[in-house]
């Protein structure tokens, strides 16, 4: 945990579908903005089909690009949906992935949001390594911390044990350096 001008940035591991006290869950989606797998699967089927539908009009969106919709049966106000770059593919991958990390603080501030929790991004199907992406992720969020208003809570869920011991370790030498 970390604490930068007033946001507190935290790791936890568990599911990003159960984070009942925040108030929007990014969801790490695909370019159509349809359910699939992973992160995008468990956010779809845990909010029923109202999220697809409102999806729909909103889709496709490109690497790095964020749109928030309700959380319709979550227990989160937003979702904010971001498509997360190709590791191998999508260049310059770091951008794009700290892009995502910005859109969705930006739509979060833009609707008032008070807390946000992300999952790791790109780290699953899309192949980017954990710990590189880790140092992306966090690092952007710590670094946009000081310039945030409402957003006052950056969690980030972690599925597995290792991924979330990488992140632990991640946030706190980046977070001791500043
Ligand atoms: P991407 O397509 O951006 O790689 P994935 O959904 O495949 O996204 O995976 C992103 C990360 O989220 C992976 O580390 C994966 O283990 C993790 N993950 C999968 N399901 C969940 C979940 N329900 N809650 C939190 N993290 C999850």
């Amino acid at each position: 945990m970390a604490r930068i001008d007033g946001v507190t940035v935290e790791c936890v591991r568990g599911d990003i579908t159960a984070q009942e006290d925040i108030a929007a869950v990014v969801n790490a989606a695909n370019a159509e903005l349809r359910p699939g797998g992973g992160v995008a699967g468990a956010i779809h089927r845990a909010a029923g089909p109202g999220l697809e539908e409102e999806c729909r009009p909103l889709a496709p969106i490109s690497p790095g690009e964020a749109v928030i919709t309700g959380g319709h049966g979550l227990p989160n106000r937003y979702v904010i949906h971001t498509l997360g770059p190709v590791y191998g593919r999508d260049e310059p991958a770091a951008e794009l992935l700290a892009s995502c990390y910005r859109n969705a603080l930006r739509l979060a501030e833009e609707n008032g949001v008070e807390s946000v929790a992300f999952p790791a991004i790109s780290t699953g199907v899309f192949g980017y390594p954990v710990e590189e992406a880790a140092e992306v992720a966090l690092g952007t969020v710590l670094e946009e911390a000081p310039r945030l208003g409402s957003v006052r809570l950056v969690r980030f869920v972690l599925f597995g044990e290792e991924d979330f011991e990488i992140h632990r370790r991640v946030l706190s030498r980046l977070a001791g350096e500043g």
